[in-house]
Formats: C-alpha cells, structure tokens, sequence
C-alpha cells in the first residue's frame, strides 16, 4: 500500500458567543482536517493540520511521504521528525500529529478494526466528564449553576469549569456555586490555562480544597515545572497538566520534576497517536494517569486503548452550534455518564460535508 496523496481542508463558523477561560477569549470554532489518500483507495481523516503554518507544514512533509507505505507510522513519524527545522514543540509538531492520526485512521481501517481496539482495547465505555464552565458576557452565577445542572440532567458524571479570569474571591464564589448545583456526588474539576503564578495558584487552591476538587488544571506557565510542584506540595488537590505538552521527551521532564498527579496528553498536539502511547507507557511506569486535553473524537479511542486511561474530556452543544453536524455519527453519554467509541474500522470520524460546505475557509 502506498500513499498518493495528502490535503488539507479547513472549516470555521462562529460560537453562539464568545466564551472565555483564564487567559484567552474564543469567538469561533471550527474543523481541520488532514486527508491522507492511498493506492488501494482507503483514506485516512487526522484531525488538525489547519492554520497557515499548519497547511504549510503538512504540504511540505506530503513530499517526503508520497510512496511510502501508510502502515509504517514509526517509519514516517521518524521521517516526519526533524528537529532543525520541524518537531520539538509547536504548530509544525501539531502538523506532524495531524498526519500521524491520519496514518492511525488507515492502520485500523485496513486491520478492520475500530482504532481503540487495534492499539489495546482496555474497555469499551470511558469514563466521561463534560467541560465548560467557561466566563461569558451575561453569565453570572445562575446561569452558571444552571449550566451545571443541565450537565448533570444529560448523564454527566463529572464536569470541569474554568478559573482564573477574576478575582480569587470572586472564583471562590464560582466555585462553591457549581458544587452546590451538581451536588456532593459529581466530580468537579477546575482548569486555570495557566492564568496563575504559582502562589496565586496555592491560595485558590487553599480556597477551594472545601469544595472537593477532583484535580486543578494547568494552574501555572506550561514550562513552570517547579511552580506546578510547588503548589502540588501545597495542596490535596491533585494536579494535572500537560495539554500544552510536547513528545514523550516533554513528558520525561514534567514526570521528572513530580509536577502532576494526572497527564492530560492531546494527540493533536504532542505527536499524534504513535507519540502519544510512548507518553501513556512511560506514565504507565510511573503509575500515573493520562486524561486527555480536548478532541473527544480521537481520545474517546485512545482512553479507552490504554490501562491508565482516567478520564475522558467532553464538549457539549452549549458550547458549539454545529455540535452534532460536523460528523455522520456523534458520540453521546451513554446513560451511566461514559463514552463508547464507535464500533467502526478506523477511528470512525465520518465528516457530515453537506453541514460543512458554508464554512469552509481553505
Ligand atoms: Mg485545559
């Protein structure tokens, strides 16, 4: 089997409103995608590879991959990997995991198998929460709770809310609000984006230790090692991070300074498929957990691979308007709060073009 080609398409429509977490505001949503195309006419969908640099990347590495045989993803993730001028951190390495998904999709498709079950197959319903809780004009602390009530009503087991664009105090209140709403039984967890030093971080987290708090999230800088332990020290609240993590060699060194409890590795980013199971072993021999960042679409199939797969991140349709459009098929809570990953070959991502067609940018 041999690659023919590969292209890239990019979609993008605007949010419902602007939603905003502790460091950034998010006006529009949207799809990129990598098509990896072969001689024996199974194509392979990776997710991301969009933006300038993105296509830029993704069109300069279609030259060296053209020929090759698609099943070889270390082979290609090798030759793909060039630190000078792409890899280590960054879009270029995201372009590098978009294709390497790509390759993944095909890999299953050809084994005839849905990808989950191709890398492991631990279980086939993964623990789910749902993710929002995000700062938003006119959202005040009832919409707030009836956000997390709404949560609770479709079957969620857990959710995760944001912190960090106000006041300590004012994120106290926050905080408290949304344990009230979903009540003592549902886990709660807290994502700052790295919005704090990490002094500031240790006096929410004194704060809200209270509250039951299943972890703190990207608390600090994504390169502040020391402050992520620090405050990991200062408190019972386990801490997770890593979504703005790159390679097993990036993992390496956040294991190495004891900064979290719980790695939330993102395919999408760190180096794709191939990469991202180096980074579930090696936090596998160091009894950690991996809660994948983002796409529920690839990491439904990767949480459920793996034996220390946590839990899995969930967006719903409040925080998107083609929630349930984008894809022929949408993943859904089942009724006991978890995710099933759909039982076709590859990775089952199916995109609905029809639905797409006005928002397409490149
Ligand atoms: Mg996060």
């Amino acid at each position: 089997m041999k690659i023919t080609n590969i292209t890239t398409e990019e979609y993008r429509w605007p949010r419902h409103k602007p939603i905003s977490n502790g460091l950034h505001t998010y006006t529009h949503s949207g799809l990129s995608l990598v098509k990896i195309e072969t001689d024996e006419g199974i194509t392979g969908i990776g997710l991301g590879g969009g933006g300038l640099i993105g296509r830029a990347t993704v069109q300069h590495l279609t030259k060296e991959l053209i020929g090759e045989d698609p099943i070889n993803v270390e082979r290609l993730w090798h030759k793909m990997w060039i630190p000078k001028l792409i890899g280590r951190r960054g879009l270029t390495t995201r372009a590098i995991s978009a294709i390497d998904i790509g390759l993944w999709d095909i890999r299953a498709k050809v084994a005839n198998l849905p990808l989950y079950k191709l890398l492991g197959g631990f279980r086939d319903r993964v623990p789910t929460y749902i993710a929002g809780g995000y700062y938003e004009e006119g959202k005040g602390l009832k919409e707030l709770a009836r956000e997390m009530e709404e949560n609770v009503e479709i079957g969620a087991r857990a959710i995760k809310m944001k912190v960090g664009a106000v006041s300590i105090a004012e994120d106290v209140e926050r905080v408290k609000t949304v344990r009230q709403a979903v009540g003592p039984n549902v886990k709660v967890m807290v994502d700052a984006n790295c919005a704090y030093r990490y002094y500031q971080a240790i006096q929410l987290a004194k704060r809200i230790e209270e509250y039951d708090i299943f972890w703190f999230e990207e608390p600090v800088a994504a390169d502040d090692y020391d402050g992520c332990r620090k405050l990991a020290e200062a408190t019972s609240i386990p801490i997770a991070t890593g979504e703005n993590e790159y390679t097993r060699y990036g993992f390496r060194d956040l294991i190495a300074h004891n900064s979290a409890a719980i790695l939330n590795a993102d395919a999408k980013i760190l180096g794709g498929v191939t990469e991202f199971m180096k980074v579930a072993a090696l936090a596998q021999a160091h009894d950690l957990d991996i809660a994948p960042h983002g796409s529920q679409d690839i990491h439904v199939h990767l949480v459920a691979a793996i034996a220390n797969g946590l839990i899995l991140e969930f967006y719903r349709d409040s925080v998107d308007p083609m929630w349930g459009k984008i894809y022929h098929h949408t993943l859904r809570l089942n009724d006991d709060g978890t995710v099933s990953p759909p039982n076709v070959p590859g990775i089952g991502v199916d995109p609905n073009y029809e639905n797409l067609k006005p928002y397409r940018v490149s």
